[in-house]
C-alpha cells in the first residue's frame, strides 16, 4: 500500500474551517493509503511563546500569565466546538492543562533566572506543537479516523544544537522502525508534532522557525513515504511571494535544487531544509492548499526542466548587511578570505553569499542585520595585523541592504541571464551593489539597496511571469 506523508501548517490547524478541511483531505486519504500527520502549532502560537519568554526574562508576570490564558482560550475553543462531551475530550483537556501549567512553571523560571538558555527557550516553543498534536488527533478520531498523537521528541532524535538541532538519522531511523511503522501497519494515522525533535536524554529540541517542514520531511523519508504533501495556505510554490506581487502565479513543476535555492533565499513557503531528507530517495514533494485542496499545487522533484525564459521565481531577503573587505595589499596575499569567513562563523553568523571581484582587490559578504556589528569588530581583530600594515584597507558595513534572487534551471550555463537581470534593473534606476551565481547553477543573487526592494522584485518578475508564459 501507498503511504503519503502530510504536513498540516499554522494556518492549516489554526481554525476550525481549516481544521474541517484537513479532516476532508485525511479522511479520504487514508481510505486508501497509508497516512502519516505532521502538524504545525496553530498559527501564532509559536510567536506568542516566543513572547511569553521575552516577558518572563523581563519580569513581566501580569503578561506571560496572559498569554498563556489565551493559549488555553484559543485551543479550549476549538476542542469545545469541534469534540462531543465525553472521555476523550475530557482526558484531552487535561492534557492541555497540564501543558499549559509546565508553560506557566519555565515562565517563572525564566523570571527567577532573568534570562534564558537555547534549551529553556525549546522547551517552551515545543509546546506549541505539542498542545496541536493532541487536539487534531482527537478531533480526528471524533470523525471516524483511526488517529494517534505522537511525540516527535521520542522518535527524532537530535543533537543538542538547540533551536536548530540537526537530526541523528540512524537513531531515529531505529525507532521508526521499532515503534512507529508498526502503528501504521496497523492502520493507525500517527498526528506527530512537527519543528521538534529531543536528544538522546529526552530533552526538547526545535529544527528552527518554520522546521515543521523539515519534520515532514524527515518523516516521509524514516518511514519510506511515497510522497510528502506540504499543506499551507496557498495554491503551490510562486513565481513570487504573492504579498509582494499578488500577480504571483503557481509553478506547476520545480526540481529539489531550484525549490532549495528558493527557500534558501527567501520563500517562506518551505524550510530551506525541507529537500535534503528526500532528495535522495527521490520521493517527490507537494505544496498544496488546504483551502483548495481540488487545486494540484506544485509538484518538486528530481528532474531539471529549464524554463525557456531561464528566470522561474523571485526571491527576496530582507534585513541584511553586507561586509566589504578591500584593500590594493591583499592581492595574491593567500588566506585572507578564508580568516574572514572563519572569524565570521566564530562569531555565531552564517553568510548567506559572498561576491569577490577577480581583481581579488575586494570581496564582500552578507550577514544578518542583527549580527553585523559583532562580526565586523570580529574580522577586524582577525586582520589587525594586515590593516596596521595597510594591506588591508579595513571592512567597511553596509547596513539596509537586502539579497534578491532570481531561481531557475540552467542559469549559469545560458549567457545572457545576469545581462537580462541588469538592464531590467538599470532600466529601473536600481542600484545593484554586488552580484553571486549559485554553485548548483539555479541560481543568481544580486544586493541592493532595501528602499528599492519592491521595484526590483516587480521588475524582475516581470521577466519571470513572461518567462513562465504567463
Ligand atoms: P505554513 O504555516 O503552512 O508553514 P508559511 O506561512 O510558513 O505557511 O508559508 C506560506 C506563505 O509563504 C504563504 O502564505 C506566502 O505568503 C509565503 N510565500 C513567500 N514566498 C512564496 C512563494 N514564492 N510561493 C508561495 N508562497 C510564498
Ligand atoms: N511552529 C513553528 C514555527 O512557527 C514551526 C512551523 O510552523 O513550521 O516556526
Ligand atoms: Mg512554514
Amino acid at each position: 500500500m501507498n503511504t503519503v506523508t502530510m504536513k498540516f501548517g499554522g494556518t492549516s490547524v489554526g481554525s476550525e474551517g481549516a481544521i474541517r478541511n484537513l479532516v476532508g483531505i485525511i479522511q479520504e486519504a487514508s481510505t486508501h493509503q497509508r497516512v502519516v500527520v505532521v502538524v504545525s502549532a496553530m498559527s501564532g502560537v509559536t510567536d506568542m511563546l516566543i513572547e511569553s519568554v521575552r516577558m518572563a526574562a523581563k519580569g513581566d508576570k501580569w503578561e506571560y500569565t496572559n498569554l498563556s490564558a489565551k493559549l488555553k482560550d484559543k485551543h479550549e475553543t476549538v476542542i469545545n466546538h469541534m469534540i462531543k462531551p465525553g472521555k476523550d475530550r475530557e482526558q484531552l483537556l487535561v492534557a492541555i492543562h497540564k501543558l499549559l501549567a509546565q508553560h506557566i512553571e519555565l515562565c517563572q523560571a525564566i523570571q527567577v533566572l532573568g534570562d534564558v538558555t537555547p534549551r529553556i527557550m525549546d522547551a517552551v516553543v515545543s509546546l506549541g506543537e505539542r498542545l496541536s498534536s493532541p487536539m487534531i488527533a482527537a478531533i480526528l478520531r471524533q470523525n471516524g479516523v483511526n488517529a494517534q498523537a505522537i511525540d516527535a521528541s521520542k522518535f527524532l532524535i537530535t543533537d543538542d544544537t538547540f533551536q536548530s538541532a540537526h537530526p541523528n538519522w540512524d537513531a531515529s531511523q531505529a525507532n521508526v522502525d521499532a515503534n512507529l511503522v508498526p502503528l501504521l501497519d496497523n492502520g493507525v494515522v500517527p498526528v506527530i508534532t512537527g519543528f521538534i525533535g529531543g536528544t538522546r536524554d529526552g530533552v526538547y529540541t526545535t529544527l528552527g522557525r518554520g522546521g515543521s517542514d523539515f519534520s515532514g520531511a524527515i518523516f516521509a523519508a524514516l518511514v519510506k513515504s511515497d510522497e510528502v504533501i506540504i499543506w499551507t495556505d496557498v495554491d503551490g510554490v510562486m513565481t513570487t511571494d504573492p504579498r509582494i506581487d499578488p500577480r504571483a502565479k503557481v509553478l506547476p513543476y520545480l526540481s529539489y535544487t531550484e525549490v532549495g535555492e528558493m527557500a534558501f533565499y527567501g520563500a517562506k513557503v518551505l524550510h530551506p531544509k525541507t529537500v535534503q531528507p528526500v532528495i535522495n530517495l527521490g520521493i517527490p514533494i507537494y505544496v498544496r492548499n488546504t483551502f483548495n485542496p481540488t487545486h494540484p499545487g506544485t509538484r518538486i522533484g528530481k528532474e531539471q526542466h529549464p524554463s525557456e525564459g531561464i528566470i522561474k521565481a523571485v526571491t527576496s531577503i530582507r534585513n541584511i548587511s553586507m561586509l566589504t573587505v578591500s584593500g590594493s595589499g591583499m592581492l595574491g596575499v593567500p588566506g585572507i578570505a578564508g580568516r574572514a569567513f572563519l572569524a565570521t562563523a566564530k562569531a555565531g553568523a552564517s553568510i548567506l553569499m559572498i561576491s569577490q571581484a577577480s581583481s581579488e582587490q575586494s570581496f564582500c559578504y552578507t550577514v544578518t542585520d542583527n549580527q553585523a556589528d559583532v562580526v565586523k569588530q570580529a574580522v577586524e581583530m582577525e586582520l589587525a595585523q594586515e590593516i596596521a600594515q595597510n594591506n588591508v584597507d579595513g571592512i567597511t558595513l553596509t547596513k539596509d541592504i537586502v539579497i534578491l534572487t532570481v531561481v531557475g534551471a540552467g542559469m549559469r550555463g545560458t549567457p545572457g541571464v545576469a545581462g537580462r537581470v541588469f538592464t531590467v534593473m538599470g532600466n529601473n534606476t536600481i542600484n545593484v551593489l554586488a552580484i553571486a551565481q549559485g554553485s548548483s547553477e539555479c541560481s543568481i543573487s544580486f544586493i541592493i539597496p532595501e528602499s528599492d526592494i519592491k521595484r526590483a522584485v516587480i521588475a524582475l518578475h516581470e521577466l519571470a511571469l513572461s518567462a513562465n508564459g504567463h
